[in-house]
């Protein structure tokens, strides 16, 4: 028997109508290239998208065209995320520090109409449009005031194109189902690989991010997402606010630059943001250095790599900040876990307190999680037993745009193979060890590169630090530590040595320390270890030439 509810789908055009309807006069703040604090409300944008929404037809994009975007977190790129969607079109964020080969792949394999970028991506869309013919053309957001002379065919200026639209548009009644956005893995190995989410599960993601023990967001937040619109969807962020009503603070291309995110945070009363690690660095070492204060921040999600324990405390101790590290993929819209206490973790203390600081943190309601061995037998959550996470829920993909079974990410069971090693506590505290891929393998037992890397960085000294597996003739593997140092900071390679003894396994101490002026990261921020181990392919450990 079904029950008697109204059929109501789960789309983004509930929420924007939401929003509007609900909290129209929420503000939206944002850092453009033009203007360094554009603001208005959430009724401006709403408006605003549905003048969009008529541009977009008026150009003639196809119903399910796949329109393209290439720009930093600002109020028009929201404008776009609404208007691309809610139209029934897939709105495909595309990551400008991608190589341009990359970007000319996925513009190609998206099969994109037409290309909104910001002012800064006008000239490297000049050296790709010749590559990419089925793009019909390129919509520079900025104002006629500021629109720059440019090659690109068909450049239009998006002030002038919505201009003079109607501010009244009929959204489409869209099944759930429906595509709304695309997102390519950066694609350490091989092609990128495009996520396409829908309606539904944008809905969840919505939802779920706002809950208590997610991010907990609500009408009072100022949220200020430093992670890019281009991706994952700056991490749901952009709909869960609007969802909530909170107040959204975008920093536009400013994101690497601490002293106006400082600014944003104080002025603009941002209460959480989030962000990677690399982004988190220089935001503290400015805050620190300047005695300034980042009241009222009082949350920030970290993900996208292993928060340092040194990081966490720094935010607590220093700032009142609590640190919600997560854990997920751009597979899976993209929040897997986040670390928020139960009632027996609020009691822990000392060594069990920090353990469960440096974990990933539990499932979302709609994520369900398992670990398994090298047979795909299940392993049991007891904080000890270490295999592959794999993956299933509500906003998790279940294939690949265009390679419709060939992802090679999915059992035949339907669960997501994540690629990385973790174990589970019996709190369901989630640890992740590795990317399968990095996994350090000494003597048959396995190293957690993730962390001696956090126990590296906690060094006074230290700025980053990675670790990789280096054939040895004895162990198969041992680990070595490369570390780039603070400005006008020393340390040498037996102070670091001993620094992690006693705060790691003895048989986990790296063979060998290596000091290196950078390191090489991906378009996503992360830490490159298939870069790394590229540019130290003719290292040989010390003692590795003979058993020792
Ligand atoms: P890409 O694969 O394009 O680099 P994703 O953002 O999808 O981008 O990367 C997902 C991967 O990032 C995860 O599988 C995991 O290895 C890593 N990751 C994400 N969050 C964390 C975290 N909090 N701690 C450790 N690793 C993380």
């Amino acid at each position: 028997m079904l029950g008697l509810m109204m059929d109501m789908p789960l789309t983004l055009t509930m929420i924007m109508r939401h929003g509007e309807r609900n909290h129209g006069m929420q503000e939206i703040v944002s850092v453009t290239a033009d203007n360094p604090r554009h603001r208005y409300r959430f009724a401006d944008a709403f408006r605003r998208a549905r003048k969009l929404a008529n541009a977009l037809d008026r150009l003639g994009a196809k119903p399910s065209a796949r329109i393209g975007t290439l720009a930093w977190n600002d109020y028009r790129h929201l404008e776009l995320y609404y208007a691309i969607s809610c139209s029934g079109r897939v709105c495909h964020t595309i990551n400008p520090r991608l190589f341009d080969e990359q970007i000319e792949y996925i513009v190609n394999h998206a099969e994109d109409e037409w290309i909104f970028t910001d002012v800064a991506f006008v000239p490297k869309l000049e050296q790709l449009a010749a590559r990419c013919p089925g793009v019909r053309g390129y919509i520079v957001m900025t104002d006629a005031a500021h629109m720059p002379q440019t090659t690109l065919p068909n450049a239009l200026c998006y002030e002038t194109l919505i201009e003079g639209e109607a501010d009244r548009y009929d959204w489409p009644e869209l099944d759930e189902k429906t595509a709304s956005g695309l997102c390519y893995t950066s694609g350490t190995t091989g092609n990128p690989k495009g996520v396409l989410y829908n309606h539904r599960a944008a809905v969840l993601m919505a939802y779920a991010a706002s809950l208590p023990d997610t991010c907990g967001l609500s009408a009072t937040d100022g949220i200020l997402p430093i992670v890019p619109m281009f991706h994952v969807n700056a991490w749901g962020l952009p709909f869960a606010a609007v969802l909530v009503g909170a107040k959204l603070v975008f920093p536009g291309p400013t994101l690497s630059n601490p002293q106006i995110l400082a600014d944003l945070i104080t002025m603009e009363g941002v209460t959480i943001s989030a962000g990677v690690p690399t982004v988190c660095l220089p935001l503290l070492a400015y805050a620190r250095e300047s005695a300034r204060s980042l009241a009222p921040l009082s949350r920030f999600v970290i993900g996208g790599s292993a928060c340092p324990l040194s990081m966490m405390e720094e935010f607590r101790d220093r700032h009142g900040v609590r640190v919600l590290h997560a854990w997920g993929m751009t597979e899976m819209s993209p929040l897997g876990t986040v670390n928020a206490d139960t009632r027996a973790s609020s009691a822990w203390a000392g060594d069990e307190r920090i353990a469960q600081m440096l974990s990933q943190g539990r499932a979302i309601p709609g994520v369900e999680l398992k670990i398994t061995d090298e047979d795909n037998r299940e392993l049991p959550w007891d904080g000890v037993a270490v295999g592959a996470l794999k993956v299933r829920g509500l906003w998790i993909c279940r294939d690949y745009y265009r390679l419709e079974g060939q992802g090679g990410a999915h059992e035949p069971d339907g669960w997501f193979v994540t690629g990385d090693v973790c174990s589970i506590d019996p709190h369901g505290f989630m640890r992740i060890t590795d990317r399968a891929k990095d996994v350090i393998k000494s003597g048959g037992e396995w190293i957690s590169s993730i962390d001696l890397e956090n126990t590296a960085v906690g060094h006074p000294a230290v700025a980053e630090a990675a670790v990789i597996g280096v054939a040895h003739p004895k162990w198969q593997e041992r680990p070595l530590l490369v570390v780039v140092l603070k400005p006008g900071m020393q340390a040498t390679r037996e102070e670091l040595l001993e620094w992690l003894d006693g705060r790691v396994a003895k048989w986990w101490i790296p063979d060998d320390v290596m000091f290196v002026a950078d390191l090489p990261h991906t378009a996503t921020g992360k830490l490159s270890k298939l870069e790394l181990r590229k540019r130290l392919g003719d290292y040989r450990l010390p003692g590795a030439s003979g058993a020792d």
